[in-house]
């Protein structure tokens, strides 16, 4: 767009408000302006709420929100935490629009900026009739008209969930039926060697030309598993998961399933990148300032991470231990016994610690003897209450449940004593499998809880995929635990989410599911911190808009009130762009026209 076209489109956008473009094209000086325009908000918030009761309730509100953001905005501290000012910059695009120095607007911040003015100023077009005919109504009369009004919004979230594969279809079943029998062949072996964890194990695929002898690849797709070896950058797929992908490249069902494992160039080529500046820097959570010592990480007053093993049979793109994992089911990725022992030793030294986290990498890839011992070590602590076991074998390796590993694990499970429950990791209703539904029931049928976390990635972050999942889930008796936005490492930009998504899918979605099924609660991980309760709006706040789009958000940490420690400022990614790759799946951007109004 030319710098003409830029100014003329900006223009219009503030006549939406006409009181702000008159402030912003005049020549008072920036602070004044500053002035001006929190004095407009005010009066604007004012006729709101004070003078113009016409505007419905639910309006004010949309409209409040937006003004305090705004308000937000224009604060010289959050400036100074964002290392921008909306304000001068919407100045200086008036005013020197020619300047070479100044970066041009995006459309994604055009976007922004038309929906916050059309919010402030009582427009969003968020309802479309102004109050339900209920309302209007009295007892069975308005109860009809509410069931009808119910029942409506329902076969709408329907509708959406019936697009998503599960593979618990029977289409689905027998297409992943056919998938084993092509891969059992490629290796010469037979139904019980697939039913055998260790089978499995030695025949992780680990290299692009393994792969496309066993399933169709995109160009892309293969380019990324090769570059992937030669960069070393982890990469494996069990023959179970990979009985999941569709045998069509790139024109199956299985987007989800695909994206979860196979990496994309941008990805490996970032990773090698990364890797030459130094480990550390990929390391976004900042664990090597939360780990006391090897093996363990720690962030909250009565739970820590106990990792005796860094590898999984298969690595999730996104990983947020990619910097620690050095390879695919690595013989040499336990922690070690000096340190395991060191490690275990400093949890039997602190008693404020009642839970214990076992994960990695993936715990079931020791034996079950190892796992056992570990066990009954913590289980010799009287402050353990709690042993969390984080594994996503029922996913990609069901086969590791086995009798003999969930006898193991349950004998340290006693009720009134000691709780020892499941976490595991599934991401789509697709990865829901007979194998999978039967390893859970394994534990649930001895009386442990297995639940889900879940990594809302754009690729189950469609209308209502995750609310699908979450309703599978349940199903196979699986309950959801935490919904994590994805971390904002640059390598892993094509699985991000703006936050503003997984606020609306709380709000929009989940929430027509029955509170049995939406158990989970979306958070926001804050390096060094901790999780920050998304739903909460009052523990974080949007402090900017940047030229591309991308609000800026201020995190409060999760002892706010407890003890004085620094806030998190973080980039999001833009919506315009979220929407614009949506678009490109095949999905409405209508559909998601609220997401601009969720901060
Ligand atoms: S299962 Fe967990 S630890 Fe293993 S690769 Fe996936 S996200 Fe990382």
């Amino acid at each position: 767009m030319d710098k003409g076209r830029m100014r003329t489109r900006l223009l219009r956008i503030l006549d939406l408000t006409p009181p702000l473009k008159d402030i912003l094209l005049s020549r008072d000086t920036l602070e004044s302006k500053r002035d001006r325009i929190r004095q407009l908000l005010e009066d604007m918030l004012q006729v709101t709420y004070d003078e113009n009761f016409s505007i419905p309730s639910l309006e004010c509100i949309l409209i409040r929100d937006a003004i305090s953001v705004f308000k937000d905005i224009l604060s010289v501290r959050n400036e100074r935490l964002a290392n921008h000012s909306f304000i001068k910059y919407l100045e200086d695009l008036i005013h020197h629009g020619d300047s070479r120095d100044l970066p041009m607007p995006s459309a994604g911040f055009f976007k922004e900026l038309e929906h916050l003015l059309l919010c402030i100023t009582g427009k969003p077009g968020v309802y479309s009739d102004r109050v339900s005919k209920f309302e209007e109504c009295e007892g069975r009369r308005a109860a009809k008209l509410r069931s009808a009004e119910l029942s409506r919004m329902m076969r709408k979230a329907l509708k959406f969930m019936n697009r998503y594969p599960c593979g618990l279809d029977d289409e689905t079943i027998r297409r992943r039926k056919r998938n084993k029998r092509r891969i059992l062949k490629y290796f010469k072996a037979s139904e019980q060697d697939w039913e055998k964890w260790k089978w499995h194990t030695r025949h992780i695929i680990r290299d692009a030309d393994t792969l496309a002898a066993l399933v169709r690849l995109t160009d892309e797709e293969y380019r990324g598993v090769k570059l992937a070896r030669e960069y070393g950058v982890p990469f494996g797929i069990t023959p179970y998961y990979l009985s999941l992908l569709d045998n069509e490249a790139g024109k199956g069902k299985d987007a989800a399933v695909r994206a979860q494992v196979i990496p994309s160039q941008h990805y490996v080529t970032r990773m090698k990148e990364r890797r030459e500046q130094s480990k550390d820097s990929m390391d976004f959570m900042m664990e090597r300032d939360t780990s006391p010592i090897d093996g363990i990480t720690r962030r909250y007053p009565a739970i820590l991470i106990l990792k005796p093993v860094m590898t999984c049979p298969q690595i999730c793109v996104y990983c947020q231990r990619n910097w620690e994992i050095e390879d695919v089911y690595s013989s040499h990725a336990a922690i070690g016994k000096e340190k395991l022992d060191e490690a275990v030793q400093w949890i039997a030294n602190t008693p404020e610690i009642n839970e214990v986290l076992i994960t990695g990498g993936d715990p079931f890839l020791l034996s079950d003897t190892k796992i056992e011992n570990l066990l009954s070590r913590l289980a010799r602590m009287d402050h353990v209450e709690r042993i969390r076991i984080g594994t996503r074998t029922p996913v990609t390796l069901p086969q590791r449940i086995t009798r003999n590993l969930v006898a193991d694990i349950n004998r340290f499970h006693i009720p009134g004593k000691r709780e020892v429950v499941i976490v595991t990791h599934f991401e789509h209703p697709y990865e829901i499998t007979p194998q999978a539904m039967k390893a859970v029931q394994m534990f649930r049928r001895c009386g442990m809880d297995v639940y889900n976390q879940l990594v809302y990635t754009f690729f189950n972050s469609r209308k209502f995929e995750a609310a699908f999942l979450r309703h599978k889930l349940r199903l196979i008796g699986v309950t959801p635990y935490y919904t994590f936005n994805t971390k904002g490492k640059d390598e892993t930009d094509d699985y991000r989410v703006p936050i503003a998504r997984l606020l609306q899918e709380q709000k929009e979605e989940a929430r027509l599911l029955p509170g049995t099924v939406r158990t989970d609660e979306i958070v926001f991980n804050v390096p060094r911190l901790g999780k920050n309760y998304l739903r909460a709006w009052q523990h974080h706040d949007v402090i900017s808009i940047l030229p591309d789009g991308r609000r800026v958000y201020e995190f409060h940490p999760w002892e706010k009130k407890l003890e004085l420690v620094d806030t998190y400022v973080h980039t999001d990614v833009s919506i315009h762009e979220y929407l614009k790759r949506l678009k490109s799946v095949g999905d409405k951007p209508a559909d998601y026209k609220t997401i601009w109004y969720y901060y």
